[in-house]
């Protein structure tokens, strides 16, 4: 696997690629890689000649107290998973050649920054617009693909490439879980086996409020209180950050339940915090 640290080298890679008429995906993660990122890179290969994976844990998007000293890391093992998924090249950039001395340039997609994680993650999405863009200017993908584990980010990532004209078509895909629910992440690493048991309780919670809307609930609010009541009822279940009944697309809050809905949990399983979400047409 070839892995590329500067943005210069990743350019003439992709230059060289599209020289040939080759086209180019890009799946941007943070790495530590698991199969809902695999799926991502799987797609990309049956869709694009040539696939960039970046790695890159973007210090722009982590609070003063969030975990980026500590986020795990494996570049050995990424790269031979992405290979394996069928990448071509791995873009590794360190934290200074993306933002080096002096960078002061950010990109800001107001309202959707501002719900659900956005409330309680201040810059967090200012820094995923950024460097989103970032990759997006030096790789110049044709497609990009996006995993709907992170709505709010694949909704905020939807509406900037539509607002700034920028020539990628954004590819989301389904969430990958555990066979017991539990959404893939990276941060899952973090669990003691008790909590690891008790982290269901986000998809269960989710499963509870999609059940209520199939037996005929029309009421967000109704549906939300179920969903916490559930999360709650998990003695491991430390906090709860929001249950949400929105529009996948605006993230505006639902009241009456009809369309395209989606349910949205954030929730700290002892000090870990674990996303989760559901998507539901209701007729
Ligand atoms: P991350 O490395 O956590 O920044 O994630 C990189 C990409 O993988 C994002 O588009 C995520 O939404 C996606 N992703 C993370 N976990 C999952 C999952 N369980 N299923 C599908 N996609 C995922």
């Amino acid at each position: 696997m070839n892995v590329v640290e500067t943005i210069a080298g990743v350019r003439e890679l992709v230059r060289a690629e599209r020289r040939r008429g080759k086209s180019i995906g890009l799946v941007p993660t943070m790495g530590y890689l698991h199969e809902g990122h695999l799926s991502l890179i799987r797609r990309a290969r049956t869709e694009c000649d040539f696939v960039v994976v970046s790695v890159f844990v973007n210090p722009l998007q982590f609070g003063p107290q969030e975990d980026y000293n500590t986020y795990p890391r494996d570049l050995n093992r990424d790269a031979r998973l992405a290979a394996e998924a069928g990448a071509a090249v791995i873009f590794h950039p360190a934290p200074a050649e993306m933002y080096p001395e002096g960078f002061q340039t950010h990109v800001e997609v107001e309202r959707l920054s501002q719900g659900l994680c956005g409330a309680f993650r201040p810059g967090h999405f200012r820094g995923v617009a950024t460097v989103v863009t970032k990759l997006f200017n030096i790789v110049t993908p044709d497609r990009a693909y996006f995993g709907e584990k992170d709505a709010q980010q694949l909704a905020l990532i939807q509406r900037m490439v539509r607002d700034l004209n920028l020539d990628v078509e954004i590819v989301p895909l389904p969430i990958v879980r555990e066979s017991d629910g539990l959404a893939l992440s990276s941060r899952n690493t973090y669990l003691s086996p008790a909590e690891r048991r008790a982290a269901t309780v986000l998809y269960r919670a989710l499963l509870r409020g999609r059940d209520l809307i199939a037996a005929g609930e029309r009421d967000g609010r109704r549906v939300g209180e179920a969903v916490r009541g559930t999360l709650q009822a998990e003695p491991l279940v430390s906090r709860i950050d929001y249950v949400a009944v929105v529009d996948p697309e605006t993230l505006a809050e639902k009241a009456a339940l009809s369309g395209r809905v989606m349910l949205a949990v954030a929730a700290y399983i002892g000090k870990v915090r674990l996303i989760d979400n559901i998507r539901v047409v209701v007729d």
